[in-house]
């Protein structure tokens, strides 16, 4: 078959591969049928993420058909067409029984396109298939269902729930990429009072008003800052969302809360940012980090087939899964191509 394989930072190519095979009993081989491109795969090759190795498959979304299972497979059979999560999930550990998948420790956890081959080839072997595939319900497109293997899960869980969005609160969402974008939908659905999306690009911030965005606040001339107080009486947003992941929006989170709230980060941070526990100390404030644990995947499903939300919006681009290097290029330029998910197919 033919992969996407990482080849040190920098370098990746589209090649022939071995086909996968059964290896663990709890194993599912999954034909892919649509696959996307996350902001991880190019942290992936800039090199910050080293547990990628020379070789690696990349690629952890995926919506595909079960071609084989292992003899230990129990719910799903050849045929089926399934949700291939980001996470993956032994079931077992300590944080599995906990629905803490992300941070399995029976061999699951982020593993996919990371640590094992990935989504963005013909066909991927899944681990402990029983738990970590999800039927895709009848009338429910590929697309739509495709955007639950992370982005909104991530935001759902990290953002949303983590910020612990109520009813009425003043939500900051800070970078309104794809994750930030999931992290406005995601929250509407906890009825904020506002949703306030900050971000350096005009159109990203027109993409936040369509995805559920009140107001939209370009930093560049702006004081966000300034903006939320006047919506707040001057004590600041219930919840920031940090979208972004460099210490410039990390900071920007912690001086946008009220005292007694709360930041949410999202981000993937390659490097230290500043914590000015000096200001902050006598404010009570929460901060939340997280991978996405999957927990919520069964219930953003029921939102999709019930008509609630409609991931599919966030899909731009489409390809054939033999373009994969093109949509890459797409992908790496949302700047220039207006990106936010690119999604290639099987032809
Ligand atoms: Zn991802
Ligand atoms: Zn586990």
């Amino acid at each position: 078959m033919r992969a996407m394989v990482y080849h040190g930072p920098g370098n990746k190519s589209w090649e022939e591969v071995p086909d996968p095979t059964i290896i663990d009993d709890t194993d599912a081989v999954v034909r892919v049928d649509t696959v996307t491109i996350c902001g991880t795969d190019l942290h992936i090759l800039k090199g910050d993420v080293p547990a990628v190795t020379d070789g690696r498959i990349l690629g952890h979304e995926a919506v595909g058909t079960v071609t084989e299972i292992g003899a230990g497979v129990k719910n799903v059979k050849p045929g089926d067409r399934v949700l291939v999560s980001c996470i993956t999930a032994c079931g077992r550990c300590r944080y599995c029984r906990d629905q803490a998948y992300g941070q399995c420790r029976g061999g699951g956890g982020w593993i996919l396109g990371h640590r094992i081959d990935g989504t963005q080839a013909e066909q991927v072997r899944v681990p402990f298939a029983d738990n970590s595939t999800y039927p895709v319900p009848p009338g429910v497109s590929d697309e739509q269902v495709l955007m639950l293997a992370d982005i909104l899960p991530t935001s759902y869980e990290v953002g949303v729930l983590n910020g612990g969005v109520r009813p009425g609160d003043t939500v900051a969402v800070v970078g309104a990429g794809p994750i930030g974008l999931a992290a406005i939908l995601a929250a509407r659905l906890l009825s904020p009072g506002h949703v306030v999306a900050i971000d350096l690009a005009d159109s990203r911030l027109d993409a936040a008003r369509n995805f559920g965005a009140d107001i939209v606040v370009n930093n560049g001339q702006q004081d966000p800052v300034a903006r939320v107080n006047d919506l707040t009486d001057g004590l600041g947003a219930d919840v920031a969302i940090e979208a972004v992941g460099v210490p410039e929006t990390f900071e920007l989170c912690t001086r946008l809360i009220r005292p007694g709230g709360r930041v949410a980060n999202v981000g993937v941070h390659g490097k230290p940012a500043p914590l000015h526990l000096e200001d902050l100390w006598i404010k009570n404030v929460t901060i939340t980090t997280g991978l996405v644990d999957t927990y919520s995947t069964p219930t953003l499903l029921r939102l999709v087939a019930a008509g609630q939300i409609d991931p599919a919006r966030f899909v731009t681009h489409r390809f054939a899964l033999a373009d994969f290097p093109a949509a890459y290029d797409v992908f790496t330029r949302p700047g220039d191509t207006g990106a936010l998910k690119v999604v290639l197919t099987r032809a």
